[in-house]
């Protein structure tokens, strides 16, 4: 295995997944600490000790990466530090940190070298104060003001966490809605919230140029509604998506084929066009979540070792972790439409969850989408807290083939959230004992 990194854990453990949950479940205590005064419960005003908060997550970063790395040196995986060049399909050449070079000859490779975030040029100024998400995972401070460019996961996850800390977070987007991705009545609920704890989310907006200002940013903001176009932030988050990264040097010495986009084409085994070089991950398109590539790579594994495998996932769990998250799978009521598709949704709002009111989190809704005919489910969605835990009900449902029934009748452990998988099961027979919707004739 070679990275450049002491030990293996790329861009999820490094400063993606990892770092951004843990300042996430910061976020989210600050948040119930906040809201615990109106169950009679007073903390106090919290003080945030951002070196510690820092050490802390980094603390985790190290255990996770120490982790992976004495595991793969259990497995008997060697290890190799440096930066790798394609010499050939079947060589590679690999410069060590220190300059030291190390030549290998190998049967089989896989890429697997994921992405960056990507940086267009009217959003590209070269200013400490314009963050990309490595940046804002270091957390060098929490700035007054915020603006966060691009309402997708990594801009709403990110400017949720500097908003529990204090900062004054104004979100632009360039679509008429933040994740557009995901089905709107899921993005809604979450919506809602974030316009109550981020002091703006501007849609149809984009930022025409940024520029640096006394202690600030001055951004220029190009939209249909936007009141005033130039404005100062003290710092400015770009996460407008992420961009593969392709450019492995010498792949040319290859017949690896990229697409328009830059993603590494491959096969349904996940070989490039070079017979004996594999590709996974980020490298190879959407979506760009961990849980796919490590699938993808376990389907590249079997196929060198000779199996019959192939990566066809009937369903890759999607998970936003804003406060509530949203998370989906399948197929999105969204898409149904534009194909065309006839699909009938069940909806099960958590105002009607025992559970939900115990929380003090009836902001939530459960719903799937069901093919009207076979009664098999196709999709679901959740919005609601701990939406991404619950969703793996809904990846196993569709992966086996369920339907409403199979659903239905699974004894679902009380109180807990994912009786609104159950509910919402019932719903689509007109029997959810929790809210009154009575099946109309003829559905
Ligand atoms: P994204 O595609 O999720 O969101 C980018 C957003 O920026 C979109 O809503 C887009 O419309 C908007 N946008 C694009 N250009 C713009 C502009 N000039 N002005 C204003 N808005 C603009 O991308 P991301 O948030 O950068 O994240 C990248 C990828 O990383 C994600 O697609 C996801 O695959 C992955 N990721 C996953 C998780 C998770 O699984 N929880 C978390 C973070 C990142």
């Amino acid at each position: 295995m070679i990275d450049e990194a002491p030990d293996p854990g790329g861009v999820c453990l490094y400063r993606g997944c990892m770092p951004s949950k843990a300042l996430l479940h910061v976020a989210k205590l600050l948040t119930e600490v906040r809201e615990a005064r109106a169950w009679g419960v007073e903390f106090g005003e919290p003080t945030i000790d951002i070196d510690r908060l820092r050490a802390w997550k980094d603390g985790i970063v190290g255990k996770l990466t120490g982790g992976l790395g004495q595991l793969s040196g259990q497995r008997g995986v060697t290890y190799l530090r440096g930066r790798a060049e394609l010499v050939g399909p079947t060589a590679a050449r690999v410069t060590a940190p220190e300059g030291d070079t190390t030549d290998l000859q190998f049967e089989h490779a896989i890429l697997a070298t994921g992405s960056r975030p990507a940086s267009p040029p009217g959003l590209s100024l070269e200013s400490d104060r314009v963050w990309d998400s490595t940046r804002a995972l270091d957390v060098p401070g929490v700035p007054r003001s915020l603006l966060v460019v691009g309402g997708g996961y990594i801009g709403l996850e990110i400017g949720s966490v500097y908003a529990a800390l204090g900062s004054a977070v104004t979100v632009v987007e360039m679509t008429a809605g933040i994740l557009p991705g995901a089905d709107r009545d899921l993005t809604g609920v979450v919506a809602r919230r974030l316009g109550a704890v981020c002091e703006a989310i501007l849609l149809e907006t984009t930022v025409a140029g940024l520029a640096e200002e006394g202690d600030g940013v001055r951004v220029t903001l190009q939209g249909a509604g936007v009141e005033q176009t130039e404005r100062v932030f003290d710092r400015v988050l770009v996460a407008v998506g992420r961009v593969p990264n392709s450019d492995i040097p010498g792949l040319e010495r290859t017949s690896i084929q990229r697409d328009a986009r830059g993603f590494v084409v491959v096969d349904g085994q996940r070989r490039t066009s070079e017979p004996t070089i594999f590709a996974v991950g980020d490298l190879v398109g959407e979506p760009m979540l961990a849980h796919k590539a490590s699938h993808e790579a376990r389907a590249a594994v079997e196929a060198i070792v000779g199996h019959k495998a192939a990566f066809e996932p009937a369903a890759i769990p999607a998970v936003v972790f804003t406060d509530p998250e949203i998370a989906w799978c399948g197929l999105t009521e969204a898409q149904a439409k534009a194909e065309g598709q006839t699909v009938q949704v069940c909806r099960f709002p958590w105002a009607a969850s025992g559970r939900a009111m115990t929380l003090d989190r009836p902001d939530g809704v459960t719903k799937l989408v069901v093919d009207p005919e076979s009664e098999q489910i196709l999709g679901v969605g959740i919005a609601g807290s701990g939406a991404g835990e619950l969703i793996a009900e809904g990846v196993l449902a569709i992966e086996m083939g369920a339907t409403v029934s199979d659903l239905r009748l699974c004894i679902h452990p009380h109180p807990t959230l994912s009786e609104t998988l159950m509910e919402s099961a019932e719903v689509f027979f007109g029997q959810s004992t929790h809210v009154y919707r009575p099946k109309r004739p003829g559905t």
